[in-house]
């Protein structure tokens, strides 16, 4: 079973790491998502943006890098861009799946 990214606990759900304007599309395409226990979802929206920069150090995400790229249009990203997504996808997937 997997565990809460923050404590011992069976996680409950899951939790797309960013969100606002459009990002939490993105975060679905992308599989941008957390598992979690109940308390810690909890926190993740109250605490909102600094309980993002939380998961991401946890995780050794690129926090910035991540919000510049999800900040701007589509359209505008760059191969780079997409490709660091596909990478912090692919992580994430071995990472909970391990
Ligand atoms: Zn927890
Ligand atoms: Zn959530």
């Amino acid at each position: 079973m997997t565990k809460c990214l923050f404590c011992n606990k069976e996680a409950a759900e899951y939790h797309e790491i960013f969100y606002g304007q459009g990002k939490r599309k993105i975060c679905l395409e992308y599989n941008l998502k957390v598992s979690l226990c109940r308390d810690h979802h909890i926190k993740a929206h109250e605490w909102k943006h600094p309980f993002a920069r939380e998961i991401c150090r946890e995780l050794n995400i690129d926090y910035v890098r991540v919000n510049q790229i999800l900040n701007r249009n589509t359209c505008d990203w760059l191969e780079n861009d997409t490709k660091y997504l596909a990478f912090v996808r692919d992580y994430l997937e071995s990472y909970f799946n391990d």
